[in-house]
C-alpha cells in the first residue's frame, strides 16, 4: 500500500485530504508542522510526500531539502499563491511536482499517480537493467528508466518536470518543438497555469547541462516558435 505523508499546517486543508487520499486507498500520515513532518519522515516508510510550502517552523523549502538529503522519495509542493511557484521551480529544492492552492482533488490525484509511475518505472527498470537504451545527445546521457541524467559524465538530478522537458527534447533531437507541443506533453493539454513556467523549467535545465547558460550549445530559442536540443555545432 502506497504510503503518503502530507505536511500541512492548514486544517481546513489538511483534514480534507487525509480523508479523500484515505478514501481512494492510500495509507496516510499527516503532520501540522515542518518538525513534525521530519520526524514521521524520517521513521520511514513514506512513499510520497505532499509538502506545503508555507509553514511555521521549517518551512516547506526547507524540509524539501531536508528530505532530498536522504531520499529520492517522489515530492509534490502545495504553493498558496502562484507567485510561489516561483520559489519552487526557481530554487534548487528538487521537489518532483507542485500544485497551486485552491487545487481541486482530481488534479492533485492526477499529480500523485504521474510521480508514482515515474518513480516505478524507474525502480522497476533499475532492477531490469541493461536492455535501457539511453538518449544521447553529445555529453548529456539520459537513462529515461532509471531516472539519471549524466552531463559530460557527472550524474545530475533533475526533478520530474525538468526531466520530462529534457526526455521530450532529448527524443526529438534536431527538431524544433513548439511552445504549445512542450506545455501539452509536460503539463497537458488542460494545463491552466502561466506560460512562464515552460521559459522558467528551460532555464533550469539550461543551468544544468550548458557550460554557459548565457550561450547555451545544446538547448536553443528558436524565436517567436519553441525550443530545440541538438549536438553542439564545434
Ligand atoms: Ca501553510
Amino acid at each position: 500500500m502506497t504510503r503518503i505523508l502530507i505536511v500541512e499546517d492548514e486544517e481546513s486543508y489538511r483534514e480534507p485530504l487525509v480523508y479523500q487520499l484515505t478514501r481512494e486507498g492510500y495509507e496516510v500520515s499527516a503532520a501540522a508542522t515542518g518538525e513534525e513532518g521530519l520526524e514521521l519522515f524520517t521513521h520511514g516508510g513514506i512513499d510520497l510526500v505532499l509538502l506545503d510550502l508555507m509553514l511555521p517552523g521549517i518551512d516547506g523549502t526547507a524540509l524539501c531539502r531536508r528530505i532530498r538529503e536522504q531520499s529520492r522519495v517522489p515530492i509534490i509542493m502545495l504553493t498558496a499563491k502562484s507567485t510561489e511557484i516561483d520559489k519552487v521551480v526557481g530554487l534548487e529544492i528538487g521537489a518532483d511536482d507542485y500544485v497551486t492552492k485552491p487545487y481541486s482533488f482530481r488534479e492533485l490525484l492526477a499529480r500523485i499517480r504521474a510521480v508514482m509511475r515515474r518513480n516505478q518505472n524507474a525502480q522497476q527498470q533499475g532492477v531490469a537493467g541493461d536492455d535501457d537504451v539511453p538518449l544521447v545527445c553529445g555529453d548529456i546521457v539520459m537513462h529515461v528508466g532509471q531516472h539519471q541524467v549524466t552531463v559530460r559524465g557527472e550524474s545530475v538530478f533533475f526533478p520530474l518536470k525538468e526531466f520530462e522537458l529534457l526526455e521530450y527534447l532529448m527524443q526529438n533531437k534536431g527538431r524544433v518543438l513548439t511552445r504549445h507541443q512542450l506545455i501539452d506533453r509536460i503539463w497537458g493539454a488542460d494545463y491552466v497555469g502561466d506560460t512562464k513556467t515552460l521559459d522558467v523549467h528551460v532555464k533550469r535545465v539550461r543551468a544544468k547541462i550548458e557550460e554557459v547558460p548565457s550561450h547555451p550549445k545544446y538547448l536553443s530559442t528558436v524565436r517567436g516558435l519553441g525550443y530545440k536540443i541538438d549536438e553542439p555545432s564545434d
